[in-house]
């Protein structure tokens, strides 16, 4: 199985978003159904949810959000919940992206909630993990990656691990048109999949890579051993250039 998730982040109105999923539609519809272990999912903004639904019912091509609040419901002005993102459809809702972790303060037990709420309404959490440069630079990078699945996925029952997904998402690497090197995916996949093992979870549990993959390096980077699929942000808002990538874990599939 190989993986291919859309981050929107904070780009494309509703009639935006709903041109683009059309377009994502039409140009990986009919390849998805012959190669049904390529999965492919967007997370839209949250107002856009709606209008991609309907772009991408009766497709292959799955939705999910970019985040959700920890409670089911309440007087939490502004704040979108599990239950409601279940009822648009969503398989798959992002939990911990870095920009969270650093614009929301989000904390690693905020997080472990949330993972579980995605989990009880019967969503798919991606979890995402990450250095930032400070951290790589002065070595910490392994310890980063094990202090942020062990606080997480120690807060919450083995439960809760149903149908986890985790992200290794280097912060330096997001947005900057710089992914890392094949060399470091690798060793940190492997520490992520070390990590996994020791607290317990399956060795299924599929880790995507996430950090300025585009249509040039996506093949590359797939072929790496224990990256099973890719988090894209820019590249997943330019419908060409995201149908490419999925092109490249088709053919990453068959290898
Ligand atoms: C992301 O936002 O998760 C991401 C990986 O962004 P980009 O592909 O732009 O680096």
């Amino acid at each position: 199985m190989r993986w291919v998730v859309g981050n929107w982040k904070m780009h494309t109105t509703p009639s935006e978003a709903y041109r683009l999923a059309l377009r994502l539609r039409e140009g990986l519809a009919e390849e998805l159904e012959r190669y049904p272990q390529v999965r492919v999912a967007v997370c839209p903004p949250f107002p856009n949810l709606e209008a991609v639904s309907r772009a991408l019912q009766g497709s292959p091509i799955l939705w999910g959000a970019q985040n959700c609040h920890e409670e089911v419901e309440g007087a939490y002005t502004g704040e979108v919940s599990a239950r409601m993102l279940a009822e648009l459809g969503c398989q798959f809702v992002l939990v911990g992206h870095s920009e969270r972790r650093r614009y929301a303060c989000e904390s690693d037990a905020q997080l472990a909630r949330k993972l579980q709420r995605v989990v009880e309404f019967g969503m798919r959490p991606v979890l995402c993990i990450g250095e930032t440069l400070e951290e790589r630079r002065s070595g910490q990078t392994a310890a980063v990656i094990e202090r942020q699945l062990s606080g997480v996925l120690g807060r919450v029952p083995a439960t809760a691990w149903a149908g986890l997904l985790v992200a290794y998402e280097p912060v330096w690497a997001i947005g900057t048109g710089v992914a890392a090197t094949p060399e470091q995916i690798a060793e940190a996949h492997a520490v992520v999949r070390h990590s996994l093992l020791q607290q317990g979870l399956p060795p299924e549990v599929p880790i995507l890579y996430g950090g300025s993959v585009h249509a040039g390096n996506a093949e590359s980077i797939l072929g790496i051993p224990e990256v099973v699929g890719v988090l894209v942000g820019t590249a997943s808002l330019r419908a060409e250039e995201f149908c490419a990538i999925v092109r490249a874990a088709i053919r990453q599939a068959w290898c």
